[in-house]
């Protein structure tokens, strides 16, 4: 009842295309989501994202939930995650990257998963880590911990000053550092991230990741470029 009267007066309304949405429908209306273009791999060891990271990293697995092209709808639900204070639509693509993940096999022996930290200054500006509710979704779904605090960000590094004197990834590595206050030897542990391009930023995180021994490393992502 009350909650019918809060959507009277305040109409949740598709983030992308502005229609009001149904109950049982978040974010998205029904045509919006249909229109997101999935993933769906069928191998979690060779694609897109094990491609990118090749000789970079001694990567396990990986997947993504979305395609990520410039003007497509994936763009704008990540510029909206990100930039519009909709925190939301994390949770809802890990809910939904879960589902389609819990029926994978190589998901059974992950032990926690990681997302990737924002910097103090941006996690202050911006009042949340976009990434992190979509990794507590899928820990939850997989039955694995959740662990915001394995990686630390460094110093806030403006990449491109630095770039004509260092090699990038050089700089890049600085800017993770591992909490050594860990019992993850020998485990399988998946970085997380809102959208993969290049790499090099998991990449960092994963030259600090690696240095627990044993590990088995995966990554899974809201999005690929
Ligand atoms: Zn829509």
């Amino acid at each position: 009842m009350i909650k019918a009267l809060i959507d009277l007066i305040f109409p949740r309304v598709c983030s992308y295309c502005d229609v009001p949405l149904y109950e049982g429908e978040a974010v998205l209306c029904t045509k919006c989501r249909h229109d997101l273009p999935l993933c769906e791999w069928t191998n979690s060891q060779d694609n897109v994202i094990t491609d990118k990271l090749r000789g970079r990293v001694d990567l396990q697995f990986a997947d993504a939930l979305l395609y990520f092209e410039k003007r497509n709808k994936t763009q704008s639900l990540i510029h909206d995650l990100k930039y519009k204070n909709q925190k939301h639509i994390s949770s809802y693509l890990g809910k939904w990257h879960a589902s389609m993940l819990a029926t994978q096999k190589w998901t059974k022996d992950i032990d926690v998963i990681v997302p990737v930290p924002l910097h103090s200054k941006r996690l202050k500006s911006r009042g949340y880590n976009q990434v992190e509710d979509y990794a507590k979704e899928i820990s939850g779904t997989l039955g694995c911990t959740f662990d915001n605090r394995l990686l630390k960000r460094n110093h806030y590094s403006r990449t491109q000053v630095f770039k004509n004197r260092l090699s990038r990834t050089e700089v890049i590595e600085h800017n993770f550092i591992l909490n050594s206050n860990h019992n993850y030897e020998g485990k399988h542990i998946v970085l997380s991230d809102d959208l993969i391009t290049t790499g090099s930023t998991a990449e960092a995180c994963f030259l600090e990741l690696q240095k627990i021994k044993n590990v088995k490393l995966s990554l899974l992502v809201m999005a690929v470029a």
